[in-house]
């Protein structure tokens, strides 16, 4: 079975690096300007040079997202952004816009062209189309697509195909969408999205109000969850597969990008056949991390009521089991940096960059003034507690029991 690469997103620098020394085949980020996700912490020009030149080290892969859908003003400084680019190393840019397509392939050549799901590209033909055209190198298919239906397309049509694996679904054809536009004044597709479409709304019918206190009207899609499905995903043949979420925390990106390193990873070992204790495993792992219900999305058929969020829920104890991060790491005692309150006798977990979770029990807590405390309430505090195995600088730490 071939492996494909796992791509990952980041909002900055540092998400980029975690990313990648997490086990990221490629990374996608978005520059100050021409990209969604505009309220994301965008990379500057020297930060994207950065970007590749880390990446580079590494064996991966930096893709740049221009992905606005331009307006007339909306071209001014592209062609010049677009060169700082692929002299910066970028491999690829993703696109929604024929006219940057066209844009790109003129002032930039060497940069791949990545065909955005904002496209909605749900058949051979349309690649036939973007292929003939503008030389596109990969689609992003829409992710509105069956697993049949990416199988056929990847079979057939002569580009790499990528397939998101996880994250925030839109509820509308993603890019396809004004509810944010209509709402709020923000372009969803100039990077604005105020996601409308997760809001609590009163539904009237004439002048009567036909939704109750405990039953507001929403239509938030559930996230997407591939962990079930992930070995017939592989079996299609895809060559990416994508995570979602530029806006998502460093911690979260270390432990998304872990998660599904190893289970790549283990599905290409074991030939596609992972048992159903291992996908369990990997289930319950998820939910150490994802703090919103999830789905399969559309491809195990067309996505129904059951992938819609009624409910304002979220898991918010997932946000607070990351404790904080490894400083440094000196004969059995690690210096942290702390982020949320722990105690004496809780049961942490050690997330390592390409390791299996290790796990120890706080014996002890110091502060820097050499006090003992009975447990960590400040975020921010550097503290000294034993670790019995060797742990690295920047490792993630998150509480997983209370004593
Ligand atoms: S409002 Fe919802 S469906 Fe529309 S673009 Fe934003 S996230 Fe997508």
């Amino acid at each position: 079975m071939r492996k494909p690469e796992l791509l990952a997103p980041a909002g900055d620098l540092d998400r980029c690096k975690t990313a990648i020394r997490f086990g990221a085949d490629a990374v996608y980020i978005g520059g100050k300007q021409f990209s969604l996700r505009s309220r994301a912490s965008n990379f500057t020009i020297e930060d994207i040079q950065e970007a590749c030149r880390f990446a580079k080290e590494y064996g991966a892969r930096i893709h740049v997202t221009v992905n606005m859908v331009p307006h007339e003003e909306d071209f001014e400084g592209l062609e010049e952004y677009l060169k700082q680019l692929e002299a910066a190393g970028v491999s690829a840019i993703i696109v929604a816009s024929l006219s940057v397509m066209e844009l790109a392939r003129k002032v930039a050549p060497k940069l791949e062209i990545h065909c955005s799901t904002q496209f909605s590209v749900t058949n051979v033909s349309a690649i036939e189309f973007l292929k003939t055209r503008f030389a596109i190198d990969r689609v992003v298919l829409a992710r509105e697509c069956t697993l049949e239906e990416i199988r056929t397309i990847t079979k057939e049509a002569n580009v790499e195909t990528e397939v998101f694996i996880h994250g925030g679904m839109c509820v509308n054809y993603s890019g396809r969408c004004t509810l944010s536009n209509r709402m709020t004044l923000r372009d969803a597709n100039r990077g604005g999205c105020a996601q409308s479409c997760r809001w609590f709304y009163h539904l009237y019918e004439e002048n009567q109000e036909i939704s109750t206190k405990e039953n507001l009207f929403t239509m938030g899609s559930k996230d997407l969850c591939t962990i079930p499905i992930l070995s017939e995903i592989l079996s299609t043949g895809v060559t990416s597969l994508k995570i979602e979420g530029r806006m998502k925390t460093e911690y979260y990106i270390a432990s998304i990008v872990s998660l599904y390193r190893h289970l790549i990873d283990e599905i290409v070992e074991k030939d596609g056949h992972l048992e159903e204790e291992r996908q369990m495993y990997y289930q319950n792992e998820l939910q150490k991390i994802e703090n919103r219900l999830t789905c399969v999305g559309f491809y195990k058929g067309r996505a129904g009521k059951e992938s819609i969020i009624t409910t304002p829920n979220s898991n918010q104890e997932v946000n607070h089991s990351y404790i904080g991060r490894i400083e440094d790491y000196q004969e059995g005692i690690a210096k942290i940096s702390t982020r949320n309150p722990f105690a004496l006798g809780d049961t942490i977990e050690v997330l390592s960059p390409k390791k299996e979770l290790r796990t120890f029990q706080v014996q002890s807590i110091k502060n820097e003034l050499g006090e003992y405390l009975e447990e960590s309430k400040k975020p921010m505090a550097s503290l000294y507690i034993p670790i019995p195995f060797p742990v690295e600088k920047e490792d993630f730490l998150r509480r997983i029991s209370h004593d």
